[in-house]
């Protein structure tokens, strides 16, 4: 463990995690799903709501210009956090779902044509698979699907290949939100854009976890929601390279987004109010950039160093459970496991365990293909986060091995 990194000063930022379920003290290894939320966010959309909420942009009185400019700043917060050159390249949505079913509305508008494809990977969430496959469909074409390794890496020889069949766009997980496995991004968008192929990541499992640089990793786009970071429910986003989200259109149409609207027609805002139609969630926004602050305040490589360590002595303690076998063991992986145990079902050993304390999810994680890929129905699934401790860890490891001995 890193000396440096005090959890229990962690821990008490998030107070929700300080009672007990059956009797027994909440051990959350459920944070892939979504994380807990520490005071400073949650003060900071209380705040909000109490001295601050007005609607944005539109009002000329104080509280309107403040509640604007404060939501910018959350804009530019976030820019800075993954490194994007403008803040006009930020759009906030809703979450990750939401910025990849705008991506592939208006991409479908832009450039797909009959029997087009896009290139995905074999382990991606069903938010980044359906959107793409329904496009597609609706012009007869197909997705293209990066397949991966029995221990869960990607093919990048077959990923070569696929690009030569020029699929419009490639939408590919950094990290695997079933698997853990850590994708080589950087290298593959590299190899997308040296013939012409545009990129999507879905960074819905990486940013909480590691430093994000979109400039560096060059993406054309990279999507994740605040739920996941720390941040409050309801609130996302998309980053575009700005020549992308200028040649790209709307997606939806209302108040806000728009420039000059008569009867016969319409102009638009720019960017990036062209695709923030309607209300924003001001409040979960200012969440977002309370969450950000809380991150930067922290040494985030022993943020990262601690949740390694997790990972790993969850790995070598569920190692003695006799049956058990892990889905997803490359070489590159962030804070999660997933594994299932022979002859018992995922969902019942989920449940055993919930009345001990231990929550965890089980089932196929919204990556139905995952599943068929490795000839399971589910599996069961621990994910860490930050304020997570070792003594946990071996909680739930002892949790696991009494339910598979009482399941079998
Ligand atoms: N992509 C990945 C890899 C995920 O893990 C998730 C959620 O679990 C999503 C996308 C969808 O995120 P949201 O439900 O916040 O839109």
């Amino acid at each position: 463990m890193n000396e440096s990194f005090d959890i229990q000063s962690i821990r008490k930022q998030f107070p929700i995690l300080d009672q007990e379920v059956y009797g027994k003290p909440l051990v959350y290894f459920d944070n892939a799903a979504t994380t807990q939320k520490p005071l400073c966010v949650i003060e900071r959309e209380r705040a909000y709501y109490l001295n601050e909420n007005c609607n944005i942009h539109r009002g000329v009185h104080y509280l309107s210009q403040k509640a604007t400019e404060a939501y910018e700043n959350a804009r530019k917060t976030v820019a800075d956090f993954i490194h994007a050159r403008e803040a006009r390249e930020v759009i906030f949505t809703r979450g990750t779902t939401e910025s990849v079913n705008l991506l592939a509305t208006s991409f479908e508008h832009f450039f797909i044509q009959e029997g087009d494809t896009v290139l995905v990977s074999a382990m991606e969430h069903h938010s980044n698979l359906v959107p793409w496959q329904q496009m597609v469909q609706r012009h007869h074409g197909n997705l293209l699907v990066i397949p991966m390794s029995d221990q869960g890496e990607l093919d990048l020889n077959c990923y070569s290949e696929l690009l030569d069949q020029r699929p419009k766009l490639v939408a590919v997980a950094h990290v695997s939100n079933v698997l853990g496995t850590i994708n080589p991004v950087k290298e593959m968008v590299r190899m997308a854009h040296e013939k012409g192929i545009p990129v999507v990541i879905d960074g819905a499992q990486s940013v909480a976890h590691m430093p994000i640089d979109v400039q560096d990793l060059d993406c054309d786009f990279f999507v994740f929601s605040g739920h996941k970071m720390y941040a409050p429910m309801g609130v996302g986003v998309l980053y575009g390279k700005a020549e992308w989200l200028e040649k790209l259109p709307p997606y939806q149409f209302g108040g806000e987004m728009v420039d000059v609207v008569s009867f016969e027609r319409t102009t638009f805002n720019v960017l990036p109010y062209k695709f923030e139609a309607g209300t924003p969630n001001v409040g979960a926004a200012l969440g977002l950039e309370a969450a950000i602050r809380f991150l930067q305040r922290l040494d985030r490589s022993a943020v990262e160093s601690h949740e390694a360590t997790l990972l790993h002595a969850a790995v070598d303690r569920l190692c003695g459970i006799e049956g058990i076998r892990f889905i997803g063991e490359a070489k590159n992986r962030s804070g999660l496991v997933s594994f299932v145990v022979k002859g018992v079902h995922p969902y019942d050993l989920g449940t055993i365990i919930d009345k001990m304390g231990i929550a965890v999810r089980t089932g196929h994680h919204c990556a139905e293909p995952v599943m068929t890929r490795f000839g399971i129905p589910g599996t069961v699934r621990a994910s860490f986060a930050m304020y997570n401790t070792l003594e946990e860890v071996d909680a739930f490891v002892a949790a696991v091995k009494r339910a598979a001995l009482m399941l079998r």
